[in-house]
């Protein structure tokens, strides 16, 4: 029997995949057009983009369905889509994962607030996190990724909705952090040890960032000190951006390149990540050098 994606980080560092937007738009997704109804509509895509990342040697591969929940999905009309939506999106990564890989059911922000700052309560959030995540388990996932998050109170809601959902599925939560002097804060002025620290005590088995604001690769070693060090014998995961952005012609452009992303890599690995991985700006061919880094070292 396969060992299960706790077990195999005890082992060896594991290499979870890169950007899926950019990949989606690639391949003719209008920008700003929902990329989950492809689940259904155009799963060759989707799933040619999960084996693109299994060829380059990621062992993790995330279900495409970051705006999953029933308040995002809303944006699109598609809110009483949640269940075959989520469900398509994690039979789909299941399929090119394989019997030797593990599937993220992906869980992205709900787009607003928690009260007393937004209008939503956590009883409402936690419904519609468990809505979405007990479709993309019946779908095959092997663990959840509660990512880009900002006020560990809503990655707190993700973690209890996916316990909930079954306790002994493995749930990852990662925050996206900005520079704030010479430390780091989310968009909620929360710091990397408070964060790492508030998920763990939910339940969280695998903690730390994906994507960020203005953030250089040397930032990323730094901050992955910082939640190594908060985050004690729990694994901690790294998903950087392709290094800083740049604006070219009102777009926003991640210009490291695979040499780059690799070298970073084992830097972020030496600073005692377990699980490394690419945001925003990265493709199969940065994920394709990484991994060589990981297997190398
Ligand atoms: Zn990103």
């Amino acid at each position: 029997m396969k060992r299960t994606l706790l077990e195999a980080l005890r082992e060896r560092r594991l290499v979870c995949d890169g950007a899926m937007g950019t990949q989606l738009m690639a391949r003719g997704l209008a920008s700003g057009a929902c990329g989950m109804t492809w689940n259904l509509d155009r799963p060759g895509d989707v799933g040619g983009i999960h084996q693109a990342y299994r060829n380059a040697g990621c062992d993790l591969i995330t279900t495409n369905s970051f705006g999953g929940s029933r308040f995002a999905l809303k944006l699109h009309g598609l809110e009483n889509r949640v269940a075959e939506l989520n469900r398509a999106a994690a039979r789909v990564a299941r399929a090119a994962a394989g019997d030797n890989g593990w599937v993220l059911g992906d869980v992205g922000p709900f787009g607003d607030f928690l009260e007393p700052v937004g209008d939503t309560t956590a009883d409402e959030l936690r419904e519609a996190f468990r809505a979405q995540i007990a479709a993309l388990l019946e779908g095959g996932a092997d663990a959840i990724l509660v990512e880009t998050m900002s006020d560990p109170a809503e990655a707190i809601v993700g973690v209890e909705a996916a316990k909930a959902c079954d306790p002994k599925i493995p749930v990852v939560v990662t925050y996206s952090f900005q520079k704030a002097g010479n430390d780091f804060r989310t968009m909620m002025g929360t710091s990397a040890a408070e964060a790492v620290q508030r998920s763990i005590a939910a339940g969280a088995d695998i903690v730390g960032t994906n994507c960020g604001t203005d953030l250089s690769l040397d930032d990323y070693v730094q901050l992955a000190g910082q939640l190594v060090a908060a985050a004690g014998k729990t694994p901690v995961i790294v998903q950087p951006n392709a290094g800083s952005p740049h604006m070219e012609n009102g777009k926003t452009i991640y210009k490291a390149t695979p040499e780059e992303m690799a070298a970073t890599a084992k830097r972020l690995l030496d600073a005692g990540v377990r699980i490394i991985g690419g945001c925003c700006g990265t493709a199969p061919h940065h994920l394709a050098a990484m991994s060589r880094a990981v297997k190398a070292g």
